[in-house]
């Protein structure tokens, strides 16, 4: 319901449905008017329609008995001979198709009386049974001409009387009747076409005379009938009713009325018209609004899953919305972004992968190479160069000398591996570099080099000469691993410096070295039971705060005989030799006992250990890890776990394994020597990892290396975006302290805040950093 396609939806759904029933009450309310009027205007008329026909019959009794009062036909026989009377009486009647005729003497005795009748819808004339009976109205006969309502058993007539005279003399009265009954009703019915009944109340009950009271409707109509008279009529019908005036004590009533569906089936017809259109209206924008809304979520929705897929690390892919508006430009700065994001991750590759100085390949893309034409089994040479006196020339002339020379010096060689198409060309080390060679003689080479980087140097009128050093191993002769080959031309190089010669290639009697490594194995064996193994801790500090948050445990071997060895010196044979499980074990466990120690003394410190790549392998590592933290007691969140990237990339998948782990202890993980390796952000995106320590190679120089500066921000920028946090490392002045903390950068260490001191140093440095009271003495 939350999608913005089902919001837009809603909202044409609400507002058609609000319109529609506008619509319809305006519409309904309209048709019950006009229903409204044209009842009344049909009820008005049957009504008036009614009294007139009723009136203008009496009308025409009245001045039809007149006329026949003078006849003197009539008046000779009307004391005399009955027959004559009848014949006179019912011709007379004929001429208006009279129901009733009737003469009454000057006694007001009925000397004649002629009733109709119907027999089979025949009808037939009778003597009337009043016959010789004095006239029940004698107050009428006073009254000269005048209509009446007159009843003869069950027969009710409208009656006109008109005196029949002689002179001055009464001889008596006539009299003519047009009965009320169904013949009248149907005459309404077919004028109006409403029904129309005529019900009369005698001795307080109601009775029909429209119909005859054996007629099997009888009895509904009679019931309908007196509703209408009583003026509670039934919604399902119209009706209009009109109360006579009474006469002989009974009451007359007319009820006329109609089924209300008939007189509206015009208008309900036009109204299911109505209704079905305006249904079908409905339907229609309901799914034009579910199409529009579908078109405006449809390019939002695409813009969604393309981010998706950008945030998945994959920017090949582009959005294309030919729409012009505005998420069409939307989808345009989509692409942008995506272009501009490729290219900050191509250049942090490109800077990982060479020499920030010659932008030549360094040592990552070198073994890459290396490696490659390994498992292509392509037989070539390792030369490793050294240019004799470049150290002296940054001693006296300086590094921005220094680092003219190595330009020129790299551009030469540049050239020099595009003429012969040697396989590589990599800036290893300041004065160090190194070439991969396939199938060349070694003298011609050599020559080559000599000849080529012989010339002289001119700067500022001083010639500098420099001379080139080769140490060569050979791929497969010497060995079948980048490793080994590169410590074999570095040996075969050391060992032509030894002897000053030019070139020396490796082979196994140079090992000479192994005799003093095979004694530090040994040693090493021996360092940690003998207690020769100690920690040094260097801080980091919060560049928010900028206090110390963090301590680094690094290791330090205080050989008895060789002094103090520095780690890269041994971690590596640590490695190799399998010690390295006890040394790390040893480094962990030191290092928490020392997080408690300083617990003690009210300083708190996150404490961060290095952990190896061999270490990862270790089937029972994150047990240990975890049984030390549970030991010690310390919290998880305080523990560091520092994790070379290139010891991740080896082998991803068995790191993410053991990383995760730890992540899921509560402890936090950082990526050492950022910036080094050659992981992609879409490769880090799958660690679980906390935070991103770039190298020091990236910070020493931050101040005069825009590069530096440009990838640094970056970094900053994408780890950020990631997540994660970024610490750097190598912070020797006030500069890259400053630098770091303004563009978001997290944690710092390095020599400007402090170099690593053992505890015992660190602690009195530490209590006056955090402004803490000496309670009692350091460790
Ligand atoms: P690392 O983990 O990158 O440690 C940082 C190194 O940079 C330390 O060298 C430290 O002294 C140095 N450093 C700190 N600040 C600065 C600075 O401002 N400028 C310069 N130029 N250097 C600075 P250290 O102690 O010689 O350690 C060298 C490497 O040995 C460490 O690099 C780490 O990879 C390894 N290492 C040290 N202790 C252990 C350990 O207990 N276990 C393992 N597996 N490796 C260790
Ligand atoms: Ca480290
Ligand atoms: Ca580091």
């Amino acid at each position: 319901m939350k999608s913005l396609q089902n919001k837009i939806f809603l909202f044409f759904v609400i507002l058609l449905l609000m319109v529609q029933s506008i619509a319809f009450w305006t519409l309904y309310s309209g048709k019950k008017n006009q229903e409204a009027a044209e009842i009344n205007n049909r009820l008005t008329t049957a009504k008036t329609i009614f009294t007139e026909l009723f009136d203008r019959r009496l009308t025409y009794l009245s001045t039809f008995a007149e006329t026949v009062a003078k006849d003197y036909g009539l008046k000779e026989v009307f004391n005399e001979d009955t027959r004559s009377l009848l014949f006179a009486l019912n011709n007379h009647r004929k001429r208006i198709d009279a129901d009733l005729a009737m003469t009454i003497t000057a006694e007001g005795v009925i000397n004649g009386q002629l009733q109709r009748y119907f027999i089979n819808g025949k009808d037939k004339i009778r003597q009337g049974a009043e016959r010789n009976t004095i006239f029940r109205f004698n107050e009428w006969l006073g009254a000269g001409q005048a209509a009446h309502l007159y009843m003869i058993d069950d027969a009710l007539y409208q009656l006109s009387l008109s005196p029949v005279t002689v002179g001055a003399k009464t001889l008596g009265w006539i009299a003519f009747g047009f009965e009320i009954d169904h013949r009248l009703a149907s005459e309404f019915k077919k004028i109006t076409d409403l029904t129309t009944d005529f019900i009369i109340k005698d001795e307080g009950k109601w009775r029909l005379i429209s119909i005859k009271p054996n007629n099997t409707n009888y009895n509904r109509a009679l019931e309908l009938a007196v509703q209408v008279i009583d003026n509670k009529t039934p919604d399902k019908y119209i009706a209009t009713r009109t109360l006579i005036n009474e006469f002989d004590d009974k009451e007359l009533g007319v009820a006329m009325h109609g089924l209300r569906a008939n007189f509206v089936a015009l208008l309900q017809e036009q109204w299911w018209k109505f209704l079905f259109l305006a249904a079908l209206t409905l339907l229609l924008s309901l799914t034009s609004a579910y199409f529009i809304a579908a078109s405006i979520s449809k390019p939002i929705k695409r813009l969604v899953t393309q981010a998706k897929v950008i945030a998945s690390g994959d920017y090949q892919q582009k959005v294309s919305l030919k729409d012009k508006n505005e998420i069409g430009q939307l989808a345009e700065e989509f692409n942008q972004m995506q272009a501009a994001v490729l290219l900050r991750e191509e250049a942090i590759t490109h800077s990982a992968n060479h020499d920030p100085l010659t932008d030549l390949p360094n040592r990552n893309l070198l073994n890459k190479t290396i490696n490659q034409l390994i498992a292509q089994q392509q037989s070539f040479q390792i030369f490793h160069l050294n240019l004799s006196r470049l150290n002296d020339v940054n001693d006296t002339l300086g590094r921005d000398v220094g680092d003219k020379v190595i330009k020129e010096l790299a551009s030469r060689l540049q050239h020099l591996h595009q003429k012969n198409n040697f396989k590589a060309l990599a800036h290893t080390g300041a004065d160090e570099f190194v070439l991969l060679i396939e199938n060349m003689n070694v003298d011609e080479i050599v020559t080559q080099l000599n000849v080529q980087l012989e010339p002289t140097f001119n700067y500022q009128g001083i010639s500098l000469h420099f001379q080139v050093r080769v140490g060569i191993a050979a791929y497969p002769e010497h060995a079948t691993n980048a490793k080994s080959l590169l410590q074999m031309a570095v040996m075969a190089l050391h060992s032509a410096k030894k002897q000053s010669k030019l070139v020396q290639i490796y082979h196994p009697d140079l090992d000479i070295n192994t005799v003093e490594r095979l004694n530090l194995i040994n040693d090493l064996k021996q360092a940690i039971p003998a207690g020769e193994l100690t920690l040094h801790f260097q801080p980091k500090m919060c560049l928010k705060t900028r206090k110390v948050t963090h301590a680094e445990a690094l290791v330090r071997w205080e050989h008895p005989t060789l002094g103090m060895i520095p780690p890269d010196n041994f971690i590596y044979i640590a490695e190799q030799t399998g010690q390295i499980k006890a040394l790390t074990r040893w480094v962990f466990i030191t290092a928490l006992a020392q997080y408690n120690a300083w617990k003690t003394q009210g300083i708190d410190l996150n404490i961060a250990v290095n952990i190896s790549a061999e270490n990862l392998k270790e089937s029972d590592f994150h047990q240990f890890i975890y049984q030390s933290m549970i030991a010690a007691n310390v919290p998880a969140k305080k523990i560091t776990l520092e994790v070379t990237e290139s010891s991740v990339v080896e082998d991803p998948e068995a790191a993410i394994k053991v990383l995760a782990e730890f992540k899921d202890y509560g402890m936090k993980i950082s990526i050492d020597d950022y910036g080094t390796g050659y992981s992609s952000l879409a490769q880090l995106k799958q660690l679980p990892v906390h935070e991103l320590k770039i190298d020091k190679s990236f910070i020493q120089n931050i101040e005069n290396d825009e590069d530096d500066r440009i990838i640094v921000r970056s970094t900053i920028e994408l780890a950020h975006n990631m997540g994660l946090h970024v610490v750097a490392e190598g912070i020797e002045d006030e500069f890259a302290l400053n630098w770091l903390s303004d563009h978001g950068c997290e944690l710092a260490q390095g020599y400007y805040i402090s170099r690593p001191k053992p505890a015992i140093d660190l602690t009195p440095w530490l209590l006056a950093h955090l402004n803490i009271k000496e309670t009692k003495g350091s460790v």
